[in-house]
């Protein structure tokens, strides 16, 4: 490599190791080792860019300190580092808010545990659970056999119900007097509207819709990914300069511990500094999403998905015939929920639902990036495709080259005459 024309310089002593210049350097010359940013000039081309990225400004290039510009900004600026670094060692531990309804959780809320639990052995940390609502002690309690170490608690009859602002009030205030790190919340209808809340109270980063999460070696930031471009790139997203670090991820993205009932949380209580006249929003009637009759695709242990080869909506009875036989729901690619086939309850993939079930059957369904991100983790996947070049075999346990019309009857008749679940899952728990 040509020599570079400026040599880069480092004030070792203004770097928090934030690892800024390092996410920012197109030619991977500088790393965070321990406390330190360290520079290999074989690979340093002296671009600058991760000079006008630093938020210290702790590299400079030679000549320009020579000059006494640079040095002169470090002077005028010499808190800066310590501040921010301070100001980010005050927030400590893992938290995960716990969404429920009348005592019911949402198992995004253990998943969530399941995958904080994780970060916080990491990072050597705490794993706490934030718990909102009315009589949520059990709730709390769950918690702990979930992995949680420590719930905060606020019980409050305003809480009965969830609204946007008392929650929103009651999550700042546990946030504010015990500074978690990180701050996970379930993708779900509540769970956005509540962290986008918090999140733009607070001034800090969220990212949606993380599908993983893992801590930094260098900098123990949270490496937060998520699909972007239309699911075609997978972006890694850091919260540098801000507290918590928060993210959403949808149900099933991660996995739940198994409950060990023998584990003890300890509990934190808070009160909520609401009064009804502040919330603005009365709920009038409460009615469960159980109501709808919606298809429970994210929790359905079987899932018989049909896509635009099927070539009509008829194509789906038939899809809900083998999905009854082997009792299991009905999902859809995209293409048939924008065609108007089916309704988008249906949908699954990145703008559709994640789903992690024992046995995913996907008929007519070519296998875009966008409908697996959603589906990929299923345990078994059984895919029917005339096109043998199709992607969905690239993760399929099963192929099946051939027309779904021949396909399809021949294993509704099989899960009828009841040998299906068992040759496919291989282990007769159907
Ligand atoms: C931002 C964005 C978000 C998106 N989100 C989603 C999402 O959430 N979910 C999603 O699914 N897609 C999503 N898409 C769309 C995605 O890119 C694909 O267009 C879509 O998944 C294709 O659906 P399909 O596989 O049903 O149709 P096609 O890609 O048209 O595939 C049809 C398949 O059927 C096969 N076939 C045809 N006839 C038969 C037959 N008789 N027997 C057997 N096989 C047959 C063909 O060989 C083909 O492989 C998104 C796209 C974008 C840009």
């Amino acid at each position: 490599m040509a020599k570079p024309k400026r040599k880069l310089q480092i004030i070792a002593g203004k770097c928090i190791a934030c690892g800024v210049c390092e996410g920012e350097c197109p030619f991977d010359a500088i790393h965070v080792e321990g406390d330190v940013a360290v520079i290999d000039y074989e690979k340093c081309t002296g671009c600058g860019k991760c000079v006008k990225v630093c938020p210290t400004d702790c590299l400079f290039f030679e000549g320009e300190q020579a000059k006494g510009e640079k040095q002169a900004e470090v002077a005028a600026v010499p808190d800066v580092a310590a501040d921010l670094a301070a100001r980010l060692a005050e927030y400590q531990g893992v938290w995960v808010y716990i969404e429920q309804s009348a005592g019911q959780v949402h198992p995004v809320s253990w998943e969530l545990l399941g995958k904080g639990r994780e970060l916080a052995d990491v990072l050597d940390c705490e794993l706490a659970a934030m718990v909102l609502g009315e009589n949520v002690d059990g709730v709390a309690l769950q918690a702990g056999h979930y992995g949680a170490d420590k719930a905060y608690i606020i019980d409050n009859p305003l809480l009965a119900h969830y609204r946007t602002y008392p929650f929103a009030e009651g999550c700042l205030k546990l946030i504010h007097n015990y500074k978690p790190a990180i701050v996970l919340i379930g993708a779900t209808t509540l769970g956005r509207d509540l962290s986008g809340a918090i999140a733009t109270d607070l001034h800090t980063g969220l990212t949606a819709d993380c599908t993983g999460l893992e801590i930094d070696a260098h900098s123990g930031l949270l490496r937060q990914t998520r699909p972007a471009f239309g699911g075609n790139i997978m972006a890694t997203i850091l919260c540098r300069e801000h507290r918590p670090q928060m993210s959403t991820v949808r149900p099933r993205v991660m996995e739940a511990l198994a409950p060990d009932e023998t584990r003890q949380v300890e509990i934190v209580r808070e009160t909520l500094e609401v009064s009804e006249e502040d919330i603005g929003v009365t709920v009038e009637q409460f009615r469960p999403d159980a109501d709808l009759d919606k298809p429970n695709l994210q929790y359905a242990e079987i899932i018989c998905a049909g896509g635009r080869g099927l070539g009509s909506p008829r194509g789906f009875e038939l899809m809900k015939e083998l999905a009854e036989a082997l009792g299991g729901v009905v999902g859809a690619s995209r293409a048939t929920v924008d065609a108007g086939w089916i309704s988008h309850d249906h949908q699954i993939g990145q703008t559709g639902y994640t789903v992690r079930p024992r046995l995913y059957i996907a008929a007519g369904i070519s296998g875009a990036i966008q409908h697996r991100v959603g589906m990929q983790t299923s345990d078994t996947v059984v895919a029917i495709n005339s096109d043998p070049e199709a992607n969905i075999f690239q993760i399929a346990d099963y192929g099946i080259v051939g027309d779904l019309y021949e396909v399809v009857p021949e294993l509704i008749k099989q899960a009828k005459a009841g040998n299906l679940k068992e040759k496919l899952l291989g282990d007769g728990s159907g």
